[in-house]
């Protein structure tokens, strides 16, 4: 034969014995975010360590049996490495004994590392730092959720400015994950009931330093082609296979779990699309312990928590009834519900036609939290319908502000600083805010030389990339050379970067060409903008956007001014965020749930400058970054825009800039490092992760887990006592009549301050008694936006009664003058009760 006859020949990578230990490194997430780690991979072979986007299982795929046996003579790299290997294994071995409750957490993505594409943005990023913080903090905890073969996309930009969605499979060998075994070593697999068939799953485990992260996988060929693409597209597919997915990610779950032997006392329930857990938890008590209904939510509650992230109401996933039905009829009957009795776990009120997850997710839960402050109070309000007869402000919903993962995100030249000037403890003692306070003990031109060192690496990054990028795409080379010669690492420099999502307004700042103009192009002063971020495949808005920012990108007045860098992922995330002088965020109030990518900023010196909405909120203070304010002062969204993009060009004009180029003698300006060590000192300590799980457990997992612990010990007495006292009201609770209402009438006698006036109610409590039953006085006023709010509340108190009928008696008693309303409410009442909203009981009289 004349031509080549090619046949294949694999050859499968050799570590030889002495390096064995990389092997082990490399299998556990804990290098992501240990320095040494990394550059112990990186000295491997630095040149392929960047073509695998520094995975470590590719790299060691990758690297030639020569190169092992150069390692292997080479003293250093061994003691370096069994350095970093026992590091590690006493890192595991002190965590052999953990604190607190035993916590399940559940999350439809995982932002770890870049290599393990099993994300797509903040809520990701969120929960993959969360489990690092976890194994730092010696939480007790296992997390669950689904490895997507494609995972999220990678982002390329065409000539034209368009973005192209691109979707490598993820070869499962080359990603830190393997199988997880049972006790036979077989490969654990769950399944989930679909119409007519059953999905297969299977179980890989990642190890995130001490944590395990167990990932349902259905592409594989137990399933049909159409199930297999189940796994496929994290947020892709239709709402069907939404459906699909969280059917997985919530039965399949806690299935997997089971399989593999937890019993935790919490479970976590990270946004509403593991909500299922709930119900398949509510399945295994019914069947297993002869709870009713009724005691098995008691006890399914009591150790749930919702932690809530979307502050649109269309943000929630639903699901149409019909599509819902078709899916989730054969539970309805597991539970012994009448199928429109199941559909009231995901409604506000009978007449919806969808099946709403975070509903769902609200109703089996005990705790209820958003991920800032302003997040709780707007949450309040998006399920307020769940909760009818309370004020908003009454809603048992809290929050824990996001914070980020402090090795993860600080550069290695911060953390040396941190280390020299906070002591060698500071990292296990992030909690002591007194250690940052040392940031001012620090000479300015260290830390002024620290960011500009961060800032040319960033520059050196973006200009190798960026050539890249433009190269490939076909971009006139004159143009390409141009921006490289411009791109300054002594300009005054803004990141900006995130998900394209139109809230997030990333063309506010180019609503007056002109004035950006000036800003960018003042000799003496010039301004530098780097964009980067990702719009969702299916949101042309935000692609739109991404092309605008491009073309103007590309007009003569702002090349190499305004740089737009595609892909935005872990990585570059880092590098940006430790190498800009600002980080801009221009959200529209509130829509920013909590944002995080600003608190890494502020852990590297990197000012934030952002409108006052999610964590900046409780963030901001004087002199340490700059705001907008919260209050919008249009309701027309255009003019609010306009308002605020013109307030954005004048706190540059009028004090960044200045600020910044306010140079001394020695070449730096002092005004700006104050605000560095301001950003260091006083915001950056309160938003870490380590603060954040701190939260968690004081505000949810500890009180919950006490309380779950109480209800479910001496075979469910409690939980079992507490249901049956919930039915007894419930029979009554119609039929509590008002006997008797005597009180003031305010607006003919206005009421004096210091003076009390007495009130006096009777009520037939039937077969109840006051103690079963209160009342109380609700005063409520007008607030800004027209709405009532909640002034106080007065209990009355319970005085004689007979055979149920019933006096109750309160001394009402103002300080403050004013028109206020009141109204007259009663509620059950029961020691046992979490709070007001875990019984749905309220009578307005
Ligand atoms: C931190 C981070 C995010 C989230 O940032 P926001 O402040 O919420 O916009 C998104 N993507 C990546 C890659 C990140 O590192």
């Amino acid at each position: 034969m004349e031509i080549p006859n090619w046949k294949k020949l694999f050859v499968e990578s050799n570590i030889p014995g002495k390096l064995a230990p990389l092997k082990e490194l490399s299998k556990n997430l804990w290098w992501a975010w240990n320095t040494d780690a990394r550059e112990l991979f990186e000295q491997i072979d630095p040149e392929i360590w960047e073509e695998t986007a520094h995975n470590p299982i590719d790299l060691l795929d990758k690297v030639s049996y020569q190169r092992f046996l150069e390692l292997e003579g080479d003293e250093a790299f061994i003691n370096k490495m069994k350095g970093v290997s026992k590091h590690l294994q006493q890192y595991l071995g002190d965590r052999k004994e953990l604190n607190g409750p035993h916590i399940a957490y559940f999350s439809m993505e995982y932002g770890l590392h870049d290599s393990l594409k099993i994300f797509s943005g903040g809520l990701g990023i969120l929960a993959g730092d969360y489990l690092k913080e976890a194994s730092d903090f010696k939480v007790n905890l296992v997390a669950v959720g689904l490895l997507y073969r494609y995972g999220y996309f990678k982002q390329t930009i065409s000539i034209h400015g368009d973005q192209m969605a691109n979707y490598d499979a993820q070869q499962f060998n080359k990603v830190p994950v393997q199988p997880a075994l049972d006790a036979d070593g077989k490969w654990i697999e769950v399944e989930v009931e679909y119409p007519g068939r059953n999905l297969k799953a299977r179980l890989w485990e990642a190890k995130v330093g001490s944590i395990s992260l167990y990932l349902l996988d259905a592409d594989y060929e137990a399933n049909s082609d159409e199930d297999r693409f189940v796994t496929h597209h994290l947020y892709g597919g239709d709402n069907e296979n939404r459906l699909k997915q969280e059917m997985l990610l919530g039965l399949g779950g806690i299935r997997a779990l089971r399989k593999l032997g937890f019993e935790s006392q919490l479970y976590h329930c990270n946004e509403g699309h593991a909500a299922m857990i709930g119900l398949e938890r509510m399945k295994d008590y019914l069947s297993e312990t002869g709870l009713s209904f009724a005691e098995a939510k008691e006890v399914v509650r009591a150790s749930t928590l919702f932690t809530t992230h979307t502050p649109v109401p269309a943000g929630h996933d639903s699901f149409h009834q019909d599509l819902f039905r078709g899916y989730m009829n054969f539970f309805a009957e597991k539970l012994g519900l009448t199928w429109d009795e199941f559909m009231m776990l995901g409604k506000s009120n009978p007449g919806e036609d969808h099946f709403n997850m975070s509903y769902l997710a609200a109703n089996m839960s005990q705790g209820i939290n958003g991920v800032s402050w302003l997040h709780g109070e707007v949450s309040k309000d998006i399920l307020k319908n769940l909760y009818e007869g309370f004020l908003p402000e009454e809603l048992n919903i809290g929050y824990v502000t996001n914070g980020v993962h402090y090795p993860t995100w600080t550069a290695k030249e911060w953390k040396e600083l941190h280390l020299k000037y906070f002591g060698e403890s500071f990292v296990q003692n992030q909690l002591d805010f007194d250690l940052w306070e040392k940031i001012y003990k620090v000479p300015d031109e260290e830390i002024w030389n620290t960011k500009k060192k961060l800032k040319l690496k960033m520059i050196d990054y973006i200009k190798e990339r960026f050539a890249d990028n433009w190269i490939k795409r076909h971009e006139n080379p004159k143009l390409i050379s141009e921006v490289l010669s411009r791109l300054d690492p002594n300009a005054l420099t803004i990141g900006f970067a995130r998900r394209f999502a139109t809230y997030k307004r990333a063309h506010l700042l180019f609503r007056n060409l002109d004035r950006l103009s000036k800003i960018v192009n003042n000799p003496d002063r010039p301004v530098q903008f780097i964009f980067a971020g990702k719009a969702h495949p299916a949101d042309k808005a935000g692609q739109d956007l991404i092309k605008y920012i491009i073309e103007i990108s590309k007009r003569p007045e702002f090349l190499g001014k305004i740089i737009f860098v595609q892909n935005y992922d872990i990585n570059l995330a880092k590098v940006l965020l430790q190498g800009v002088d600002i980080w801009l965020n221009t959200p529209t109030r509130p829509l920013e749930a909590s944002g995080t990518s600003g608190e890494k900023g502020v852990m590297n010196g990197t000012i934030h400058f952002s409108v006052l909405d999610g964590w900046w909120v409780e963030g901001y203070k004087e002199n340490a970054g700059w705001a907008l304010p919260m209050e919008r002062t249009y309701d027309v969204q255009d003019l609010q825009d306009e308002l605020d993009a013109e307030t954005i060009y004048n706190i540059f004009d009028d004090e960044i800039v200045p600020t910044y180029y306010d140079k001394n003698d020695k070449g730096y300006s002092e005004d700006w490092v104050a605000v560095v060590k301001n950003t260091i000192g006083q915001v950056a300590p309160n938003f870490t992760t380590t603060r954040m799980i701190r939260d968690y457990q004081d505000r949810f997992y500890n009180p919950q887990a006490k309380r779950y612990d109480g209800l479910v010990a001496e075979d469910y007495k409690l939980a079992k006592e507490l249901a049956a006292w919930k039915a007894k009201v419930a029979a009554v609770w119609a039929d509590i009549e008002v006997s008797d209402v005597q009180i003031t009438d305010g607006i003919n006698n206005a009421l004096k301050i210091g003076e009390s006036y007495p009130a006096k109610v009777v009520l037939d409590l039937k077969t109840l008694s006051s103690e079963d039953v209160g009342l109380e006085m609700v005063i409520s006023a007008p607030g800004e936006n027209g709405q009532l709010e909640l002034v106080k509340t007065l209990e009355f108190e319970a005085a004689e009664s007979v055979k149920g009928v019933t006096t109750y008696n309160l001394d009402i008693n103002l300080m403050d003058p004013g028109y206020y309303n009141y109204g007259l409410r009663m509620f059950p009442k029961n020691e046992h009760l979490p709070h007001r909203q875990d019984f749905m009981f309220l009578k307005w009289l």
